[in-house]
């Protein structure tokens, strides 16, 4: 159990590519706290966790807000300790072509996928460096390699987040914390198949998609969890402000 004893925070993780990462860290002794937004399938996702035996607590969590961020975190601490693992994974994206923007829209997509991240960190880190270990994995997309048409504000969000992992990673390297960023590219979550019901993957949906993509198969969020699982080992100590693309060969 290379995990034993150790809290995760992983946001968004009642679905999709969350899920995925605290079954995995659950799986490899992690205490995990999953933060999400609603209590119904984090109460499900909790329970079926706790009957295989893992370590998983549920709290509703908007990332964007700040005090509901600060009063979860000091709740986790008294419950399952100190947080030295912090995966940002809550997000949400915005389609709209760039001059249909409001501001009102920029902001929020900024708020969910950027400020979110900012917040978990700010709170989260210095319990890091008081014990002087500390792993971070952002995730953020593999929009952000070449750009997307109709995501433009999300996209903007998420290269941010590469380089706030790059910053934070330098800044934060001496105290013993490594700081990556997955950018996941076609994942098969509830948000791709809302996405595909509503032709955003183009008039060929998933399959034209995987006729695309170079391993010919949709991602899993498996997949993600594993790599992000890797980062977070004491070994990978030597690996931090990199960007682990996981992505079957698309957005390279
Ligand atoms: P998902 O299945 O929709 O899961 C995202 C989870 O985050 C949902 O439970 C959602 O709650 C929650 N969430 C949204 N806003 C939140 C907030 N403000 N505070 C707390 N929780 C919030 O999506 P996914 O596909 O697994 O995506 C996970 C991450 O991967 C996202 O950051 C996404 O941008 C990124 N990503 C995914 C893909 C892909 O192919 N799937 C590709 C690139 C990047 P609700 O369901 O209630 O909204």
């Amino acid at each position: 159990m290379p995990f034993e004893g150790t809290t995760a925070i992983v946001t968004g993780g009642a679905s999709g590519i969350g899920l995925a990462i605290t079954e995995a860290l659950a799986e490899q002794g992690c205490s995990v706290a999953v933060l999400d937004l609603q209590q119904e399938a984090l109460d499900e996702q909790v329970a079926r966790l706790r009957d295989l035996g893992r370590d998983v607590h549920g709290h509703v969590c908007d990332v964007t807000d700040r005090p509901g961020v600060e009063a979860t975190v000091e709740r986790v601490r008294e419950e399952q300790g100190v947080p030295l693992i912090l995966v940002n994974n809550a997000g949400r994206p915005l389609f709209r072509p760039f001059l249909g923007i409001t501001l009102e829209e920029w902001q929020g997509v900024l708020d969910v996928n950027l400020t979110g991240t900012f917040h978990l960190c700010q709170v989260v880190l210095p319990g890091m460096v008081d014990a002087g270990w500390g792993r971070v994995v952002n995730i953020s997309s593999s929009s952000t390699h070449g750009g997307q048409p109709y995501l433009s504000g999300y996209v903007a969000a998420k290269s941010a987040v590469v380089g706030l992992t790059k910053s934070l990673a330098l800044e934060h390297g001496p105290d013993g914390i490594t700081v990556n960023t997955i950018p996941p590219g076609f994942i098969d979550t509830p948000m791709l198949q809302a996405d595909a019901a509503r032709g955003r993957l183009g008039p060929g949906g998933v399959d034209d998609a995987i006729a695309r993509t170079p391993v010919r198969r949709i991602g899993r969020p498996e997949d993600i969890a594993h790599v992000c699982v890797f980062l977070c080992q004491d070994e990978s100590s030597y690996i931090t402000g990199q960007v682990i693309g996981v992505n079957g060969g698309r957005n390279t």
